[in-house]
């Protein structure tokens, strides 16, 4: 007569395998699966930046795309239908940012919200009166430490199409991600040593105490005044310099460049067309 307890047991423990290994079986699938050729097309037509990187690199972060595309929900707001132009370009930036490294791809993230464009939210505010309240804010992207990204698919494609204006909210609101990684949103990610965040805190403090010096006093500056706001600002603004105007930053600011350098694990001042 068969055991039935020990029949029961045994599979359980079939389920229980099943059950954690079949995500891992559909990742597998999906990273060996080509590249498509439209997403090869649509990565040349809305990162300029993918062209001019060596093809090491570029393997790389085709890799990573598929395996954003795979892990990560998008979906549309305020109408919005989400194309594979959309998944592709958002995944591509998001990916550029941890080329390199092996921490998995933003493994704390699972929903991207994209809108058409900008999008109005409701913020809590205190008017000039000193009166606490409610006020309208118009947005081009939002980071939640809660796995989420927020953005406007008009403002991703200009950015990331424009890689010389050293601005691209895509890039921006993912360095956010990075950041909220480390636990605490404060401009500091992941850096793994002691002596690593003590140079870290060190020259992004100052180089953060001197942008707010110059938008105070109405400075030309290579870096937006935006990332004088706070260091969470401030880290996810170079971040952007750093892969659309690299030269410029390592030129004005070695030891900001330096950092970022170290941190990213790609210089991207090395690559051209
Ligand atoms: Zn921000």
């Amino acid at each position: 007569m068969p055991d039935f307890s020990l029949l029961f047991l045994l599979s359980l423990v079939v389920v229980a395998i099943a059950w954690f290994a079949w995500p891992y079986y559909r990742l597998k699938q999906a990273l060996a699966a080509p590249f498509p050729t439209e997403w090869r097309r649509i990565l040349a037509r809305n990162l300029p930046i993918y062209r001019r990187m060596p093809t090491d690199l570029q393997l790389q972060l085709k890799q990573h795309i598929k395996q954003f595309i795979h892990e990560k929900h998008f979906t549309g707001c305020a109408g919005l239908a989400i194309t594979d132009e959309m998944r592709v370009t958002i995944a591509a930036c998001a990916c550029l940012l941890i080329l390199n490294r092996k921490t998995g791809v933003y493994p704390g993230l699972r929903y991207i919200l994209v809108y058409p464009e900008a999008f109005m939210v409701q913020r809590d505010a205190v008017d000039d009166h000193g009166m606490a309240g409610q006020r309208k804010q118009g947005l081009l992207g939002e980071s939640w430490s809660n796995g989420k990204v927020i953005l406007s698919w008009d403002d991703v494609i200009r950015g990331s199409r424009d890689e010389a204006d050293g601005s691209n909210v895509a890039l921006h609101e993912f360095a956010h991600q990075l950041d909220h990684e480390s636990g605490a949103t404060n401009g500091a990610p992941i850096l793994g040593s002691a002596a690593g965040y003590k140079r870290w805190a060190r020259v992004l403090t100052a180089e953060f105490e001197a942008l707010q010096r110059s938008a105070y006093q109405g400075d030309k500056t290579l870096l937006d005044y935006y990332g004088a706001t706070e260091p969470a600002e401030f880290f996810a603004v170079v971040t952007e310099v750093f892969f659309e105007r690299p030269l410029e930053l390592s030129q004005r600011h070695p030891a900001l460049f330096e950092q970022l350098h170290g941190y990213f694990r790609v210089n991207p001042v090395e690559w051209r067309e």
